[in-house]
C-alpha cells in the first residue's frame, strides 16, 4: 500500500492511503495544481504532472531501474559498466579493461586442482603392495619356466639374472599398464590413476620415465614416496620429476 503526502496551505498532509488520496482527488481537495509526493517519487510534483503518466517521477524511476539492470559489476575491478561493454563468464561479468587479466586467471584456473582428487600416501601404499605381490608372482613363474629352481640359490649368476629379470618385469609391467590404462593392477584395485597435471592420460614414455624415477624415490630410503604425504597435490618425488599426479577415479 502506497502512502501519499500532499501540500495544503503551505503545510504537508499525510501519510494517506491510495484510496484516501483518490477520494480527495474526487472531492477536489487535491487539484492538478496541488503538490503531491509518494515514496516512488524523487521530488514533490504537481498532481497534474503526475497523472500525465509518462513524465511522472514514478515512471522515470522505474525506467531508471530497468536501465540499471543493464549495468553489471565487473568481478575484477568492482566498477559498474553497461552489459554491452562487458563479457559474461558463467555468472560473472568482466569489463573490457579487466578481460585480459580475467582470461589469464581462467587459464591458470584450468591447471588448478579443482576437479581432481589427489590420492594420498596410504591408498597408494596399498596399491604398491598389490603390485608387489603380482610382480613377484610373475617373477616366480618366469624363473620356474626358465628352470631357475634347478640352480642353487647361492649361485651368483642366478642372483644376478634374477635381479635383472625383476627389474625388467617390474619396468615392463608398470610402463605397459600405466601407458595403456593409466593404472597398474594395484592402482586399478584401489581406483587410482596416474595423470598429467591437467588430468590427461600419460604417455608410455612418461610412464617409463616415471618408473625409473621411482627408483630414485626408493633409493633415498623411500623418502621420495613419503613426500606424497606432505605435498598439497600429494606428489611423490617421481611425480615431481615426471610432472604426474595420482588421482582417485
Ligand atoms: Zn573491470
Amino acid at each position: 500500500m502506497m502512502n501519499w503526502y500532499y501540500a495544503e496551505k503551505g503545510s504537508q498532509v499525510g501519510p494517506i492511503s491510495d484510496d484516501e488520496f483518490q477520494s480527495l482527488v474526487k472531492k477536489r481537495t487535491i487539484t492538478p495544481n496541488t503538490l503531491v509526493w509518494n515514496s516512488t517519487m524523487k521530488d514533490w510534483q504537481k498532481y497534474g504532472d503526475v497523472v500525465k503518466g509518462g513524465t511522472s517521477d514514478a515512471a522515470r524511476l522505474s525506467s531508471e531501474a530497468t536501465e540499471s539492470s543493464k549495468n553489471m559489476t565487473c568481478v575484477e575491478c568492482g566498477n559498474t559498466f553497461p552489459k554491452d561493454d562487458m563479457i559474461q563468464y558463467g555468472d560473472s561479468w568482466v569489463c573490457a579493461r579487466c578481460k585480459p587479466v580475467f582470461v589469464q586467471k581462467l587459464k591458470e584456473g584450468v591447471n588448478l586442482p579443482v576437479a581432481m582428487e589427489y590420492a594420498g600416501f596410504w591408498i597408494r601404499f596399498g596399491a604398491k603392495i598389490i603390485d608387489g605381490i603380482i610382480i613377484s608372482v610373475i617373477n616366480e613363474m618366469i624363473e620356474f619356466a626358465a628352470g631357475f629352481v634347478w640352480i642353487s640359490a647361492s649361485n651368483p649368476s642366478r642372483t644376478g639374472i634374477s635381479f635383472l629379470l625383476q627389474v625388467a618385469v617390474t619396468a615392463a609391467y608398470t610402463t605397459f599398464l600405466l601407458g595403456r590404462y593409466g593404472a597398474t593392477i594395484g592402482k586399478m584395485a584401489c581406483k587410482l590413476k596416474v595423470v598429467t597435471p591437467e588430468g590427461e592420460p600419460i604417455s608410455y614414455l612418461r610412464a617409463f620415465a616415471r618408473h625409473f624415477a621411482e627408483w630414485l624415490s626408493a633409493l633415498i630410503l623411500f623418502i621420495g614416496y613419503i613426500m606424497a604425504a606432505f605435498d598439497e597435490q600429494k606428489r611423490s618425488l617421481h611425480d615431481r620429476i615426471c610432472d604426474t599426479r595420482v588421482v582417485r577415479k
